[in-house]
């Protein structure tokens, strides 16, 4: 598959067509970013491990029956995806609560959340994600009921079977973000998952192994991405 056009820059990824209309690249840089853009960094290998971690996460999801826009690994850096038609709202997940549901709630971080909470969010940078409701992005037209009721569900699945992965390796599944888009006529998970899109905690210390590193200057940001990856089975040898 040949890499053309670039289409888009986003924070952590650049986006380009291929010779396929049905497919992209998508190439994982080493730039982390934090509250809305406003403090950018570069961390050397964050790009290889993060697409190393996402390729492993993806293809267990597969496994477990969630169709999921990975195709393969190009390079180290790159990965070749289904071309979806994204969804531009974000599905948020959350096990326990931390970062943006404790400043709305003035909820203690790590409070247990039973059932799991689901929240969507209008992915725009300029009005800095806002939270929205199932209603609102219907009328809006970003998704149907139907969609939106699929997205919830595969969310859900997702989280069953990343709870437990994580937990094999000692750590809790805090929250995560997922995006998905359309394939034709078919509701596939797009986007990343990895420690820039989620939060885990050592399951004893409750040490943050994820981008609440970078966020809150902890230091050790891809040295913990690194540990979940080596205790979930993840091989960064050759990279
Ligand atoms: P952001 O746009 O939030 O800065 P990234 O830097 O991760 O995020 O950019 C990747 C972009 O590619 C995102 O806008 C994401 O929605 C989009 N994207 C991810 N997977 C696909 C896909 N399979 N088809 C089309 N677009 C995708
Ligand atoms: N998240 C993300 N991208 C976003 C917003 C959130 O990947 O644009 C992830 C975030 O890393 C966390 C979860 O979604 O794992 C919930 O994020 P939250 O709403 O608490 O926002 P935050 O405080 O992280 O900005």
């Amino acid at each position: 598959m040949l890499k053309q056009t670039l289409l888009y820059t986003g924070k952590a990824k650049s986006v380009y067509e291929t010779d396929s209309a049905d497919h992209l690249i998508l190439v994982f840089r080493d730039d982390a970013s934090a509250f809305n853009g406003e403090k950018i960094e570069q961390l050397d290998r964050k790009g290889k491990v993060n697409n190393r971690f996402n390729a492993f996460i993806m293809e267990k999801l597969a496994e477990a029956g969630i169709e999921t826009h990975f195709e393969k690994l190009l390079s180290p850096t790159e990965v070749l995806v289904k071309k979806l038609q994204m969804i531009p709202v974000e599905c948020v997940m959350r096990n326990y609560a931390a970062g943006s549901l404790c400043r709305r709630l003035g909820i203690e971080e790590g409070k247990e959340l039973v059932p799991p909470t689901f929240e969507l969010f209008f992915k725009d940078d300029a009005l800095g994600d806002p939270m929205v409701n199932e209603s609102q992005a219907i009328s809006l037209g970003w998704a149907t009921e139907e969609q939106l009721a699929q997205m919830k569900d595969l969310t859900q699945k997702v989280n069953v079977v990343l709870k437990d992965l994580f937990a094999k390796g000692g750590m809790l599944l805090v929250d995560f973000k997922l995006e998905f888009g359309v394939f034709h006529d078919r509701i596939v998970l797009g986007d990343e998952f990895s420690p820039d899109g989620c939060r885990l905690w050592d399951k004893e210390t409750k040490k943050k192994l994820d981008k609440d590193r970078f966020r809150q200057g902890l230091g050790g940001v891809v040295e913990a991405y690194e540990e979940v990856a080596a205790r979930i089975g993840v091989d960064l040898s050759d990279i």
